[in-house]
C-alpha cells in the first residue's frame, strides 16, 4: 500500500475543490500530517505550485502515478484536529471551498505563501516579525564607569530591556552597550520585537471584581454548574442595560481559568474592543490577548502566537476571534449576541455564533449569549428550553431604567422649526447643558445631506456604479457613494438625467453636529461616525475623550449605542428612526428595538436619573411604543406571533441566494434556471419542504457595476437540503452561467 496525502488547494473553483492524492517525499514524513499547510505542484502538463491543506493521510487511489510534495509548513502551522474539523464545518455550511475556510481561519499574518528556490518550489511566512537586541545581567560584576553604571541599575532585578529603551533610558549610545557585552557583565539576544498594544494603565478600581449582587450571584450560581458539566452546555443571559452582565462573565472566566480552562470573549464592533480588553486586562493581566481586524497583520499575528502557545488563555475580540486556537477551551461569551455584526459579510459567510456551538461542542464547554435584546431566534430557543435562560432584571444598585418620551415632530415644521433637531429635545439638551452633565444623540446616517434630489423629475442623484442616492459630505464638498466610495466632486447643481435644478436634503450626522454649534455655540460637540473614526484607534481615543468630560454632546451612529458605559450621560437623544421601520427585511422591527432599547440603556447608568427622547412622525407606532416602555417581553409576543403566522425564522430557515452579473437580463436569467434546478430536485422530495420565492431585483439592485438578483428560500437548513443546494450549484458551475453570474449563498443574513 502507498501513503499518499490527500490534499485540498487553493485557488479552486467549486467543481474541482476536492481532494488530490499526493506522495510525502521522506524528507517530509515527518512534517505532513492531517492539518498541515503545504505547497504542491498542481494542473495538467505544467504544473504550478499551489498551496494546499492536507485533509487526511491515507491510501493512495490505486493505479496512479503520484506527484510529489513539495515542501511543509512547520508544525506551529498545524491545524489541529479541531480546527480542521471547523474547514469541514464551513465548506459544509456556508458553500465555500476548503482553503477559503483554511484562510478565514488562520490569520495573514500566520499564513505561508510559496517562493522559488534553487531546490525547487519552497513555503516561507507570509511574514516575518522584526527582531531587536535585548539585554539582561549576567550576574558577572567588573569595574564600571558612571555612564555603564546607569545602564546596569535599569537592568536591576532580572530585567530585561531592548536596545533602544536601554540607550534611551541611560542616555548612552549603543557602544557603551557593546563594551559591556564584551566584558561579560551584559548578555545580549535577539528577541521579536514586541508590540504594545492596549498597554495603558489599568484602572485600579477595577482591579477587583467588586462583590456580586443578589441577582449577579444567583446568575452566576446557575452558570457555574454548567461550566462544571461534562457534556456541551448553552445558556443565554437575558439582562436589561446596565444590570451588570460583564461582571457576571469576569467570574465566570475566572472560575473557567480555575479549571485550567481558557475563555473567549466576543463583542459585535471594534469600538466596543478597547472597553471590554481594559476590564479584562484589569483583572487578568497579560493572560488577555486580542484579535480583531483593525489590528496590524504584524500585531495580529503576535497575539495570535501567545494564544497558540499557550501564554494568553483569554481571548477578546469581534467575529473573527471566533477561530482563536485557543487550547482547552471551556467558555464562549458573545455579548450583544442579536448583532448582525456576528455574520460575516464576505465568503465564507459563516456566523459566529454557529461556529461558537461548533467549538462549544468539541470542547464541551459552555456558550453563553448575552443580551438585553436577544434575537428572537434564540430567546424562542431559551424558552423551548434549548438554552438555559437566565434574567437580570434590575440595575445595578436598583438604579431606575430612564424614562422615556416621545416626541411628536408633526408640530414642529408648523412651528417653524426647519431643523433636526425637535424644540423639547433643544430644551433637554439645554438643561443637561446647564447642569453639566453629558448627552447622546444617535442618528444612524452619516454624511451632511442624505440625498441631492431633482425638483423637476424627482429623481436622486445615484452613483454611477450602485443604484443608490449619494451621499453630500460638507467639509470634502462633494457626493459619496457609502458602497463603492465612489465620488462627484464638486457636487453638481443639476440633474444629470433631465438637467432640472437639484434639492439638496435629508440629514446626516454631519449636519446635526452643525445645528447643535448653531444652536448652542458654548456646548462642545463629538461626531463619532464611520467618517470621524477612520484612523486607528480613533474609536478608543474619542470615546475615552467623552469619558474624561472633555465634551458635552455625543452626536453618532449606531456605534454609539451599544455597550458603553458612561457614569456622566443623563440624556440621550433618538433622531431619525422612522425610516429604519421600514427597512426591507423581516427583521427591521427587531433592529429598531433592540437599536433604541440600547441607546436608551445608555442613560442613568450611575445615579444621575436617566431621560430619553425618541422623535418620530408616528407616536403610536407599537414598536416604537413597547422599545419606550423597554418592554421585551411584550415585544416578543407580538413579534413570535407574526413570524409563526407569515412562516419567518425561528420557524424556518432563510436561505439567501444572491447573483451577480455584468448584464441584467443575463443575471435575471441565471437566477430563474438555478431556482427553476431547485424546484425540479426537490419536486415530489417530502424531506425537502421549502418555498422558493423570487428571483427579484436586490434591494441594492446595483452594485459596483454588477446586477443583483435574489432568490429566497423558505426552507429546513439540514443535511438533505444542503445536499440538494451543493447538487444544484455543482450543475450551475458547469452550466454556461458559471463564471458570468456569481452566485453566493448565505443561510444567516437577511439583507441583501
Ligand atoms: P451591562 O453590560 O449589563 O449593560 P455593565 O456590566 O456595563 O452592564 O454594568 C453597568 C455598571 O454597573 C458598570 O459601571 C459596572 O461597573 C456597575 N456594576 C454592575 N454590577 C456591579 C456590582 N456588583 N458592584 C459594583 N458595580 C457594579
Ligand atoms: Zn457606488
Amino acid at each position: 500500500m502507498t501513503l499518499a496525502a490527500k490534499v485540498a488547494v487553493e485557488g479552486a473553483t467549486f467543481s474541482f475543490d476536492r481532494w488530490y492524492d499526493y506522495a510525502i517525499p521522506e524528507r517530509l514524513c515527518r512534517a505532513v500530517c492531517p492539518g498541515s499547510m503545504v505547497l504542491v505542484p498542481f494542473g495538467r502538463g505544467k504544473a504550478r505550485p499551489r498551496m494546499g491543506v492536507v485533509l487526511a493521510v491515507g491510501e493512495a487511489e490505486q493505479g496512479k502515478e503520484l506527484k510529489q510534495i513539495y515542501d511543509a509548513a512547520p508544525e506551529n502551522a498545524v491545524l489541529t484536529e479541531e480546527l480542521l474539523g471547523l474547514v469541514h464545518y464551513l465548506r459544509d455550511h456556508t458553500f465555500c471551498t476548503y482553503y477559503d475556510a483554511v484562510r478565514a481561519i488562520i490569520p495573514y499574518g500566520a499564513q505561508y505563501r510559496a517562493v522559488a528556490a534553487e531546490e525547487g518550489p519552497r513555503l516561507e511566512r507570509q511574514m516575518t516579525l522584526r527582531t531587536v537586541n535585548c539585554y539582561r545581567l549576567t550576574g558577572n560584576t567588573a569595574k564600571l564607569t558612571a555612564k555603564q553604571q546607569k545602564v546596569v541599575s535599569l537592568l536591576d532585578g532580572g530585567r530585561e530591556l531592548s536596545g533602544p529603551v536601554l540607550c534611551e533610558g541611560a542616555g548612552v549610545g549603543f557602544g557603551v552597550l557593546r563594551t559591556l557585552v564584551k566584558n561579560g557583565v551584559l548578555e545580549e539576544q535577539k528577541k521579536e520585537k514586541k508590540f504594545e498594544i492596549y498597554t495603558r494603565p489599568t484602572d485600579p478600581e477595577q482591579q477587583q471584581i467588586p462583590p456580586l449582587s443578589p441577582e449577579q450571584q444567583r446568575c452566576f450560581d446557575a452558570l457555574l454548574p454548567l461550566l462544571e458539566e461534562k457534556r456541551p452546555q448553552a445558556a443565554l443571559l437575558h439582562g436589561v442595560t446596565g444590570s451588570g452582565k460583564t461582571l457576571v462573565f469576569l467570574e465566570l472566566i475566572r472560575a473557567a481559568a480555575a479549571k485550567g480552562r481558557t475563555s473567549l470573549v466576543l463583542v459585535p464592533e471594534i469600538g466596543l474592543t478597547p472597553q471590554m480588553i481594559y476590564r479584562l486586562k484589569a483583572v487578568f493581566g497579560s493572560r488577555v490577548a486580542v484579535q480583531h481586524s483593525a489590528l496590524s497583520n504584524g500585531e495580529r499575528l503576535q497575539q495570535w502566537r501567545q494564544i497558540q502557545s499557550g501564554q494568553a488563555d483569554i481571548v477578546v475580540g469581534t467575529r473573527s476571534a471566533i477561530f482563536a486556537p485557543l487550547d482547552r477551551l471551556g467558555l464562549i461569551i458573545v455579548d450583544e449576541e442579536q448583532e448582525h455584526t456576528y455574520v460575516s459579510e464576505n465568503s465564507p459567510r459563516y456566523s459566529a455564533i454557529e461556529v461558537a456551538k461548533q467549538r462549544i461542542s468539541y470542547h464541551k464547554g459552555l456558550l453563553l449569549l448575552a443580551s438585553a435584546t436577544p434575537s428572537i431566534e434564540d430567546y424562542y430557543a431559551a424558552r423551548q428550553g434549548r438554552y438555559k435562560l437566565l434574567r437580570l432584571t434590575k440595575r445595578f444598585n436598583e438604579l431606575p431604567l430612564p424614562r422615556v418620551e416621545m416626541v411628536d415632530l408633526r408640530g414642529e415644521l408648523a412651528a417653524g422649526n426647519t431643523g433636526a433637531i425637535s424644540q423639547r429635545l433643544a430644551e433637554e439638551i439645554r438643561k443637561n447643558l446647564d447642569a453639566g452633565q453629558q448627552t447622546i444623540l444617535l442618528l444612524n446616517r452619516r454624511g451632511y445631506h442624505t440625498a441631492a434630489v431633482c425638483r423637476e423629475c424627482g429623481e436622486a442623484v445615484r452613483c454611477s456604479l450602485c443604484s443608490v442616492p449619494m451621499v453630500y459630505h460638507k467639509q470634502e464638498n462633494r457626493l459619496q457613494c457609502h458602497y463603492c466610495g465612489g465620488i462627484l466632486s464638486p457636487p453638481p447643481q443639476r440633474c444629470p438625467v433631465c438637467g432640472g435644478e437639484l434639492r439638496y436634503g435629508g440629514t446626516g450626522t454631519q449636519r446635526v453636529e452643525e445645528e447643535l454649534q448653531s444652536r448652542f455655540p458654548r456646548a462642545r460637540v463629538l461626531r463619532m461616525d464611520m467618517d470621524t473614526t477612520q484612523q486607528k484607534h480613533s474609536h478608543e481615543k474619542l470615546l475615552s475623550a467623552f469619558a474624561a468630560g472633555q465634551y458635552d454632546i455625543l452626536i453618532g451612529t449606531q456605534m454609539v449605542a451599544k455597550g458603553l458605559d458612561f457614569p456622566r450621560v443623563s440624556l440621550v437623544g433618538v433622531l431619525g428612526i422612522d425610516q429604519l421601520l421600514f427597512a426591507q427585511s423581516y427583521r427591521a422591527f427587531e433592529r429598531v428595538f433592540s437599536l433604541v432599547t440600547q441607546v436608551v440603556g445608555r442613560g442613568g447608568r450611575a445615579g444621575l436619573p436617566g431621560r430619553a427622547l425618541i422623535q418620530t412622525a408616528d407616536p403610536g407606532n407599537r414598536v416604537l411604543s413597547l422599545a419606550a416602555a423597554q418592554d421585551y417581553e411584550a415585544f416578543f409576543e407580538e413579534e413570535i406571533a407574526f413570524r409563526k403566522l407569515h412562516l419567518y425564522p425561528p420557524f424556518c430557515s432563510l436561505c439567501l441566494l444572491q447573483f451577480a452579473g455584468a448584464q441584467e437580463g443575463q443575471t435575471a436569467s441565471a437566477a430563474r434556471a438555478f431556482g427553476g434546478q431547485i424546484r425540479q430536485q426537490a419536486a415530489g422530495r417530502k424531506d425537502l419542504p421549502l418555498r422558493i420565492l423570487g428571483p427579484a431585483p436586490a434591494s441594492v439592485a446595483m452594485l459596483h457595476g454588477k446586477y443583483r438578483y435574489k432568490l429566497t428560500i423558505k426552507c429546513r437548513n439540514d443535511p438533505p437540503f444542503r445536499a440538494l443546494l451543493r447538487s444544484v450549484q455543482q450543475q450551475y458551475s458547469e452550466s454556461p452561467y458559471a463564471g458570468k453570474v456569481a452566485v453566493s449563498i448565505d443561510f444567516y443574513s437577511d439583507s441583501d
